[in-house]
């Protein structure tokens, strides 16, 4: 296999390198290697895992450019952490801290107790994100809540659980999936809606859409007041 050059983005962990075709793509570097299903590159003893941006919103939204508060001892709240795919590497980023990863699915648990297994930083909660009061003896107070859960009242969701678990200047990353809410109403408006839920609790500090790896997807990164 030809060499690959990977070039250091700023965030703890994660690459980015031109794949064979001529696109730039991300990577993460093992928390600990030999043990994940997916593809991965091998430089030396190091093993780092591709992160498919089409599979993931987050790697979405790297490979977009945006920045996203993650530091190697944050502690996360993920909800809607599904099988473990992107949990997998915020886990990798945040090789010193903590992702507290909620999920309703018990099939989805299944998958995503695997992903946890070897990693210490990740803890799975099999628990629904619209009741955060059912989790509180299991999540301390966190840096960054990612939430991804598909659901209607997503804006909702998030004011509960930052007022919960979301330290004062913490950060919300919202991954607004616009079908899920009205699927009549044209994505923007459903957006920019769910966003003004927000309200006085956050300072919004960036929106995108998630073209052309998710469509009608949209994410916000906002600040907690
Ligand atoms: N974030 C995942 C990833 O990138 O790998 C994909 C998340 S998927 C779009 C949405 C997930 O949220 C599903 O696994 C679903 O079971 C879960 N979910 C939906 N509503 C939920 C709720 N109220 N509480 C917890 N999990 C929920």
């Amino acid at each position: 296999m030809e060499e690959i050059e990977l070039i250091e983005t700023g965030l703890n962990n994660v690459f980015s390198y031109i794949a064979p075709d001529g696109s730039k793509r991300l990577a993460t570097k093992a928390l600990v290697p030999g043990i994940q299903g997916g593809k991965t590159i091998k430089i030396g003893s190091d093993e780092y895992r591709i992160w498919n941006p089409y599979h993931s919103k987050l790697a979405a939204i790297l490979l977009k450019g945006a920045s996203i508060p993650l530091k190697k001892d944050s502690s996360v709240l993920y909800l809607g952490a599904a099988n473990g795919t992107t949990v997998s590497h915020v886990s990798d980023i945040v090789s010193e801290g903590t992702v507290f990863a909620v999920e309703f699915s018990p099939r989805a648990m299944k998958d995503l107790i695997r992903a946890s297994t070897p990693r210490m930083n990740l803890i799975p909660i099999l628990a629904d994100a619209r009741d955060p009061g059912s989790y509180t003896n299991m999540v301390t107070e966190v840096d960054l809540i990612y939430q991804d859960v598909a659901q209607r009242e997503q804006a909702e969701i998030a004011v509960r659980n930052a007022e919960t678990f979301l330290k004062r200047g913490g950060y919300l990353v919202l991954i607004i999936k616009s079908r899920s809410i009205d699927s009549a109403k044209d994505a923007d408006k459903v957006s920019h809606n769910e966003i003004k839920k927000l309200g006085e609790l956050f300072k919004v500090m960036g929106i995108m859409d998630l073209e052309p790896f998710h469509s009608d997807h949209a994410s916000v990164l906002a600040e907690y007041r």
